[in-house]
């Protein structure tokens, strides 16, 4: 009997399955559920927010609230939907009130944000704010100072290209963040264009067949 072979998407699947039970820090026993991420398994493009709020906790869906429509509405206006995309946040669980992530909580997610791009394989990650930008980062500089300007990193073993955007839950309430935000979503499908393509197994190429067949001394055999 032939086994069947496990597909990413499985993967994936079996993933989350297992995170839904997670217990690695205290928003387990404020939380309704582990909301683990959505989207296109496979997207070139996968986004990365902060951590859920209140409709996202019950819904079990990142981005569903106010912050999700205008995300969708971004995504719309380079002539993407939410279905192309994967999205994820930083945190799985809701800190109480929305507060901010504590740096013990996002060590303690951490893992299940690296196996999620690993098993993904985004070729472009955008980052949404403050957290997302700092962890994927690997750098302190704030989302003031890197919007906008993509970087070639390694992450979870692979070559993405990372793009900094302010937080949408951030720019609904402010006009001119939201005009920065529209110019940097414009340049997302250029980008994906020019992130590297996923590595195709090398084929050699085929020796060219002689003209005239050639005694075997001339090809080199002996
Ligand atoms: N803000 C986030 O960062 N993530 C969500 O899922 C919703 C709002």
């Amino acid at each position: 009997m032939s086994a069947v072979p496990v597909e990413p998407l499985d993967d994936l699947r079996a993933y989350a399955a297992a995170a839904s039970g997670c217990t690695r820090c205290r928003l387990a026993e404020g939380r309704t559920q582990v909301v683990f991420g959505a989207g296109n398994p496979r997207a070139d493009l996968m986004f990365v927010g902060e951590a859920p709020g209140f409709h996202e906790d019950k819904q079990g869906v990142p981005f569903v609230g106010q912050a999700g429509k205008l995300l969708e509405k971004l995504l719309g206006g380079v002539g993407l939907r939410r279905e192309d995309v994967y999205i994820a946040n930083v945190l799985k669980c809701r800190p109480p009130g929305n507060r901010d992530p504590q740096p013990d909580e996002i060590e303690a997610c951490e893992p299940h944000l690296f196996r999620q791009i690993e098993l993904i394989e985004p070729r472009v990650i955008a980052t949404l704010g403050n957290f997302a930008t700092k962890l994927l980062s690997g750098r302190p500089l704030g989302i003031t100072r890197v919007h906008g300007q993509e970087q070639e990193l390694t992450i979870a073993g692979r070559n993405v290209l990372l793009y900094p955007l302010y937080h949408p839950a951030a720019a609904l309430y402010t006009p001119a963040m939201l005009k920065v935000l529209e110019a940097d979503f414009v340049r997302l499908p250029e980008l994906m264009g020019a992130a590297a393509p996923v590595p195709v197994a090398a084929v050699p190429e085929p020796e060219p067949e002689p003209a005239v067949a050639a005694p075997a001394e001339q090809l080199g055999l002996f």
